[in-house]
This record gives structure tokens, C-alpha cells and sequence, in this order.
């Protein structure tokens, strides 16, 4: 496949990249591997734009994979991260930006009664599974096929079909013994929980839910899922942990636990917290939460944990994120996906949108999306061309048909009509796709 237009400089770049870290990205996602060509490097953002390296302007709907809501170079956010910078970057003590920062979210988020700071989603995930296992002193963790936790050892077991399979390693490097212990069902199916704790009662220290799903496109959880998870991991002794990285601070100010309302054991952030930087946290029932390290004997740590500029940037983003704010990226969403769903019907494209809160992604396929197996089933090919054409036409999307797109409250009325200009060819182009 060609692709509609040329990069020079981001090609040089990723060429020098090559030479020096594997695949010349520091995430696999960037590379464009899904979709072919190369991946544009960006040198500034404001608002909803990302600028490449090659001085090419987009609108971004990708906004950092989430973190972003408030669009690039918000002042706010800036001038808070400049304070902080200018009162140096890290002190290896406490400070009270961090407390500040905790305080804010467990304000928010009403069953996070304590949260523990750390630097990125993965390790929020990690903390909180052993967290679990600490807590419970059992060793088996539950999670869905097509749900994403972040690169941990135990979570990157995401293969598996029916009842209770014992996950196997997607990756070399993680040992049977690291991901054994994981079962993978498949998403949105209680009755795969239900004869999974059947099938090992008493043996099951957690189960671990994208709060709802953005790491397979958006596949929200059935009315009631969530609910039921709840009751079969109380009724066995289990914690319901639900990750919130992508939808905590984004689909709602309480995250997706504001929208459905389902109360978790545990709960892991990232992303919107941040602000831009690396801030993540993990946070739940105070009991559990007082097992940890130095109150309790569960180890957790890290060097850059709570650091005073992350802590500042991802405060400063917070605090502007009100009622209003939500309300203009929920629409801004709506109206974006509207024109999405209009494009693709005009050119007889089969296609769902699918949203949770601001987040959506658009399956090419007539059938509901409800699990991986579902979302495998799409026409990805057509997506291929519907990325070109965007890319060629300045609208940044996420590389993959797997992944959701975010906005921000910078998404305005310019921004929507770049999109709203570049969306007949894509549809044209999803149409004349090939496998
Ligand atoms: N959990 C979810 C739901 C995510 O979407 C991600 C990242 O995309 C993670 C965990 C891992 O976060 P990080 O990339 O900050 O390690």
C-alpha cells in the first residue's frame, strides 16, 4: 500500500531512532505497525493540534492516549508546572503537592478512602494485584481477554477461550509460572466468572476490569456486568479491582465509578491525573490500603513517586476539570461521532460507533461489540485507509483499530470542522479498502 503523502523529516528521525531503541519507539503503538508508514513526530501541541516535525499541522484524537483532556500547552497547567520546576524536581521526601494531589482524588473518587502515588498506570496495576494477593493471602487473578493493565508480568496474559483458562503468556519473557496464576475469560460474560470461582473457590485474590473498556476499542461493560462482578468477588472473598488509567478523571469527575455507580475494593488511575506526566495511583478501601508499606507489610516504593512537578501539572488539570468541562468534551465527542457514523453510512461503510462517556472508537462491522472475540471479527483493513486518508488530511487518530480516540475541552468548532472536511475521503477510502 502507498501512502498519501511523505514525511521526510519524521523518516529521518525514525530512521536515527532505529539505530539507537528497538523498532524506533519507546511504545510499541507509536510505530504504526498496524497501520503502515511512518510514524509522524511531533514537536509542539496546543489545543487540540500536534504540530510534526515536518511542520504539519493535525487535530489530535489521540490526546497523549488520554491524558490530554484539557488540550496541549493548557496555561494553567504550564504555569503550575513552571512553579514547580522552578522550585526544583525532585526531593525524595515527602511534599505537600503530593498530599494535595491525593486529597483531590479521594474527593472525588468516594470509594479511593486512600491512594498511594506512583509513575505510570503499569504500576498502579501491579501494586494493586499484590496488593490483593497481600491482603487476601490467595494467588489467582482474574482478568478479561482484551482488557489492557499495563505491561505487567501477570496481566499480559490475554489469550484463552472458554471457561476458566489458565492464561499462557502473549510474550516471551513471562514464564508460565508468572502468568499461570491468571485466568482470562472473556469480557462482559458472568457466567465465565461465575464457573471460574466455582472451579476455584476460596483460590482467587482479585478480579481485575477495565472499569469499561478502551484497550479493544471501546466495549462497554453490559448493564449490570460490573454489578455482578461485585457480588460474585464479595461473595467469595475476592476484591474487585477496577482500573480506571484510561476512564478515571475523563468519562465523568469520579471516573467511570461516577457513571455506573459499582463500588471497588480497589481502583487504579493514571493518564488525566497526571496532567501530561508521569503520575499514576492505586487507592481503595483504607483497610486494604493500610496493608501497604510502612503501615502494613505489603512492599511498595519508588524513587519519583509523588514528584513535585507531576503532582503539580496533574493538580493544576484536576482542579479545571468541572461539571462544565465534562459537559463540552462529552458533546464535543458526541458531535465528532455523529460525523464519524454520518461519513461512513454515506459511502455504505459497515460500521458501530461505540462510547463510554467522551471516550468512543469506530468498529468496522455491522454486529454489536461486546468482548475481544467480537472486536477481532471487524474489517480492521478498512480502517488502514480511513487512518491514511485522515493522516494525509491533518487528523491525528490513534494508529490501530483497537484503540479509543479521546478529545479534549479544546476540541472546538475549527477543530471539528477540519475533522468534519477530512471525513468523506476517509469514508471513501475505508469503502474501497482491501483485505
Ligand atoms: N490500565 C489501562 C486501562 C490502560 O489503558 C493503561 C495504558 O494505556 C494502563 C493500565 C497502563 O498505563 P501506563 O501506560 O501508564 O503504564
Amino acid at each position: 500500500m502507498s501512502y498519501p503523502y511523505e514525511a521526510p523529516v519524521s523518516q529521518e528521525l525514525f530512521d536515527r531512532a532505529a539505530a539507537v531503541t528497538p523498532g524506533g519507539v519507546n511504545s510499541p503503538v507509536r510505530a504504526f505497525r498496524a497501520v503502515g508508514g511512518t510514524p509522524r513526530f511531533m514537536v509542539s501541541g496546543s489545543g487540540p493540534y500536534l504540530t510534526d516535525a515536518d511542520g504539519r499541522e493535525y487535530v489530535d484524537l489521540v490526546c497523549s492516549w488520554g491524558p490530554m483532556i484539557l488540550g496541549h500547552a493548557h496555561p494553567e497547567v504550564i504555569a503550575a508546572v513552571q512553579a514547580a520546576v522552578a522550585r526544583g524536581t525532585s526531593f525524595g521526601t515527602p511534599g505537600e503537592g503530593e498530599v494535595a494531589l491525593g486529597e483531590e482524588i479521594v474527593a472525588r473518587v468516594e470509594p479511593a478512602e486512600q491512594v498511594r502515588l506512583v509513575s505510570s498506570g503499569t504500576e498502579a496495576t501491579m501494586s494493586a494485584i499484590r496488593l490483593a494477593r497481600g491482603f487476601t493471602g490467595r494467588v489467582k487473578v482474574v482478568k478479561f481477554a482484551g482488557c489492557y493493565h499495563g505491561h505487567v508480568d501477570a496481566l499480559l496474559a490475554a489469550a484463552g477461550s472458554g471457561v476458566a483458562t489458565f492464561g499462557l503468556p502473549d510474550t516471551p519473557g513471562v514464564t508460565g509460572a508468572q502468568a499461570g496464576d491468571t485466568i482470562v475469560l472473556p469480557y462482559n460474560d458472568l457466567d465465565a466468572v461465575r464457573a471460574a470461582f466455582a472451579a476455584h473457590p476460596g483460590e482467587i485474590a482479585c478480579v481485575i476490569t477495565e472499569a469499561s473498556p478502551g484497550n479493544m476499542g471501546v466495549v462497554p461493560p453490559l448493564p449490570g456486568f460490573n454489578a455482578g462482578l461485585k457480588e460474585l468477588c464479595e461473595a467469595d472473598g475476592a476484591l474487585y479491582i477496577s482500573d480506571e488509567v484510561m476512564t478515571g478523571f475523563r468519562v465523568s469527575g469520579a471516573g467511570w465509578y461516577g457513571l455506573d455507580g459499582v463500588r471497588p475494593d480497589l481502583l487504579t488511575f493514571g493518564k488525566v491525573m497526571g496532567g501530561g506526566f508521569p503520575a499514576a495511583a492505586f487507592g481503595g478501601r483504607a483497610d486494604i490500603m493500610g496493608r501497604l508499606a510502612p503501615a502494613g507489610p505489603v512492599y511498595q516504593a519508588g524513587t519519583l513517586s509523588g514528584n513535585p512537578v507531576a503532582t503539580a501539572a496533574g493538580l493544576a488539570q484536576l482542579r479545571l476539570l468541572d461539571d462544565a468541562a465534562y459537559a463540552k468534551v462529552d458533546a464535543v465527542s458526541k458531535e465528532i461521532q455523529g460525523l464519524v457514523g454520518a461519513a461512513l453510512d454515506k459511502e455504505g461503510v459497515a460500521h458501530r460507533v461505540q462510547s463510554a462517556g467522551s471516550m468512543f472508537s469506530v468498529f468496522f462491522t455491522d454486529a454489536e461489540v461486546r468482548d475481544y472475540e467480537d472486536a477481532k471479527k471487524q474489517e480492521s483493513f478498512r480502517f488502514t485507509g480511513f487512518f491514511h486518508s485522515m493522516l494525509a488530511q491533518g487528523v491525528y487518530l490513534p494508529p490501530s483499530a483497537f484503540e479509543s480516540w479521546f478529545v479534549s475541552t479544546a476540541h472546538d468548532e475549527r477543530a471539528v470542522e477540519r475533522i468534519a472536511a477530512a471525513l468523506p475521503a476517509a469514508a471513501r477510502a475505508a469503502a474501497e479498502a482491501h483485505a
